[in-house]
């Protein structure tokens, strides 16, 4: 079945780190008033290449839903198409435009909302940036709604360099703004000034579930569910939601795996 195509006009485009060459976009939907989506979800983007082939990546939301626009967060790959493609796009007026369908994808909260750790690396931090913005909108009709129910919300962000690290302020000031959201970036390639978290994402999840379960007085590795409970059916007290490139989802998983948790507790998405 034929998907129907969007056209994306850029309104807006930001350089967010010059030495990742990442950026964050802002595309307005010509053709539709509304454009819903579930936080978390991606849009299909197209484009034809410099030899004419028509080419298609997937984009995850960096935003919560919002009239018709959304956001994305994007960096360069060397030799990629599309990365550049979208990079070289212009946001004076009347902005460059690009085909999308969608939205996309399973990587959503579960619902009712939970205690939830964030994981990502990189670009993996859009759609939590997504999730973010759902969970506690700041701007829009629903500013000021609050739908975390009170639970513990964890954002452990993990890049090589301080210059990486996308969207700092936005998560910072949200953790001075509400008690039960925590922001934990790390450095994997911190230099001697830095004063911050240090190493892979992996080893603060792993701190955050030993202390939790601790204060909790929960047993770890958690004991296996009633296997006459079907997996559909199980429900646990916690997720974990893991974005990024292949090695770190792996890792991550790995970990928690580790603790005991059952495999419906941790939800992810590749990029690679
Ligand atoms: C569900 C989903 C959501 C995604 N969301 C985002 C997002 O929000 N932001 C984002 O920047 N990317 C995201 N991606 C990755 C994106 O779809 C493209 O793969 C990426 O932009 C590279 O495309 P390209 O055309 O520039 O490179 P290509 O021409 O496809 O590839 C060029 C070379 O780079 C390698 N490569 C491909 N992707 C990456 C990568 N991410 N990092 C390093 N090397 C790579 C390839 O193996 C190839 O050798 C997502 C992928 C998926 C599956």
């Amino acid at each position: 079945m034929a998907r129907e195509l969007y056209t994306a006009r850029l309104a807006s485009k930001t350089c967010i780190s010059e030495s990742a060459q990442c950026y964050h976009f802002d595309f307005v939907l010509e053709d539709i008033e509304s454009f819903p989506f579930v936080s978390g979800q991606f849009i299909s983007a197209v484009a034809t290449d410099p030899n004419g082939k028509q080419q298609t990546r997937a984009y995850s939301i960096a935003s919560a839903a919002n009239v018709n626009h959304f956001e994305l967060c994007v960096n360069r790959v060397p030799q990629g198409f599309f990365s550049n493609h979208l990079a070289d796009l212009t946001d004076l007026p009347p902005g460059g435009t690009i085909q999308v369908h969608g939205p996309h994808g399973h990587f959503i909260l579960k619902q009712p909302v939970t205690d939830s750790i964030f994981i990502s690396t990189g670009t993996g931090i859009a759609p939590m940036r997504a999730f973010a913005q759902w969970l506690f909108p700041a701007s829009g009709p629903d500013a000021g709604i609050d739908r975390s129910e009170g639970k513990e919300i964890w954002m452990v962000y993990g890049t090589r360099h301080e210059s990486e690290l996308y969207y700092r302020e936005e998560f910072e000031a949200l953790a001075a703004r509400k008690p039960n959201f925590h922001y934990l970036h790390t450095l994997s390639r911190a230099d001697e000034s830095w004063k911050g978290l240090r190493g892979y994402v992996q080893d603060h999840v792993a701190r955050i579930v030993e202390e939790r379960a601790a204060r909790l007085g929960q047993q770890l590795p958690v004991p296996a569910p009633d296997p006459s409970i079907l997996p559909s059916d199980l429900k646990f007290d916690i997720y974990a939601y893991i974005c990024g490139l292949n090695n770190m989802v792996a890792s991550v998983r790995e970990k928690l795996a580790g603790f005991g948790w059952h495999r419906k507790q941790i939800i992810f998405e590749r990029y690679d």
